[in-house]
């Protein structure tokens, strides 16, 4: 009989219990970065430290908008390259649009990756070392400013993420149209869902690009780091010249949100490229000399192999060179401003691909 009750009382906790369970929408734990623990349901921004080596420090502001109910890990970078603008405006936009209540998993945004080159307004390279770094991934903890930047967003943004998004633009020198790269791994699976990724964001040029290293420890890129570690990614690029105009602002969070949508973390259907230009081959050209740059050609028009996209003149104002097309296809970007160093870009060539 005592038997009996319990098992009786016993089977109907069990019951109320297993209907508690089921009322209940699942709720995240607690998402940890640094030395934070962020509630669900809840935004929260502060810094990541960059250690500090031989009397150089510096910090990474980031927002974590941690959503009511369990879903991915969505990360938004800006800033890698921090003459970037339109990124970097948008996803201030991005924390002050997204309502953690609402939200299905997680968007850790970075605000600024390369803090030191914001503050200096460098282009490509970061102050305090001159190295890219976007070419220095995973990173040193026990290296230069770059390599230390690179090191943090690796331990504490990149293995936290399911998907990632590398945001860039132009720089402050460079006229360009907006473009993704779809970084391919070799991973069908994968680069399956990095192809899905970079169609929804939407932008109007699609690179393939198989020019990426394998090599986990020299990953060089902060999107191919993603992806060597399994994770999706894709590195976009819309913007140009160190403007803020806000076309490309308006591009940058369309393509933040339509990723929120593709994600299913937010509802809605996302609005991808129609008819995107696929890019089967790209190539950067480089300047063979220090000196003046003078283009010729506007970004977006198509080229002719061997068509002089500019010229190069020394200091003194002699002639260098006519540099020319390698192939025939799209002026993806050019440089717009004068300065030219041996071994930096000038421009890059997209070959349409055949449909
Ligand atoms: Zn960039």
């Amino acid at each position: 009989m005592f038997l009996n009750t319990l098992k009786k009382t016993g089977g109907a906790i069990f019951l109320a219990a297993l209907v508690l369970l089921v009322s209940i929408p699942a709720a995240a734990d607690d998402f940890k970065i640094g030395t934070e623990r962020i509630k669900s349901g809840s935004l929260f921004s502060g810094y990541l430290d960059v250690p500090e080596k031989d009397g150089l420090s510096t910090r990474i502001p980031y927002t974590v908008i941690h959503g009511a109910k369990k879903g991915p890990v969505l990360v938004l970078v800006a800033g890698v390259h921090a003459y970037e603008y339109p990124p970097i405006l948008a996803l201030y936009r991005m924390r002050d649009a997204i309502d953690p209540k609402a939200l299905k998993g997680t968007v850790l945004i970075v605000h600024i990756a390369n803090l030191p080159s914001f503050k200096r307004r460098t282009i490509y390279f970061g102050p305090d070392d001159w190295k890219n770094l976007n070419r220095v991934f995973p990173g040193d903890p026990q290296g230069t400013m770059s390599q230390r930047i690179a090191a943090v967003l690796n331990e504490e943004v990149v293995k936290r993420a399911d998907v990632l998004l590398d945001m860039h633009c132009g720089d402050g020198n460079e006229a360009l149209i907006p473009y993704s790269y779809w970084m391919i791994s070799g991973n069908k699976k994968l680069d399956a869902k990095s192809r899905d990724l970079a169609l929804a964001f939407g932008l109007p040029y699609l690179i393939i690009d198989e020019t990426r290293g394998r090599d986990p420890k020299d990953s060089k890129y902060l999107g191919n780091t993603a992806i060597l570690q399994g994770k999706p990614a894709v590195t976009t690029e819309a913007g140009y010249l160190g403007l803020t105009d806000e076309e490309s602002i308006a591009r940058n969070v369309q393509g933040a949100w339509n990723v929120l949508r593709h994600l299913e973390m937010v509802p809605g259907e996302p609005a991808p490229a129609v008819d995107p230009v696929w890019i089967d081959k790209y190539e950067v050209v480089n300047s063979k000399w220090d000196g003046l740059w003078a283009p010729k050609v506007e970004m977006g028009y198509y080229v002719k192999q061997g068509q002089v996209i500019g010229t190069v003149t020394d200091y003194l104002g002699a002639w260098k060179e006519d540099v020319k097309a390698p192939f025939s296809g799209i002026l993806l970007y050019v440089i717009g401003t004068p300065p030219c160093n041996a071994g930096e870009p000038l421009f890059e060539v997209g070959r349409i691909k055949e449909k």
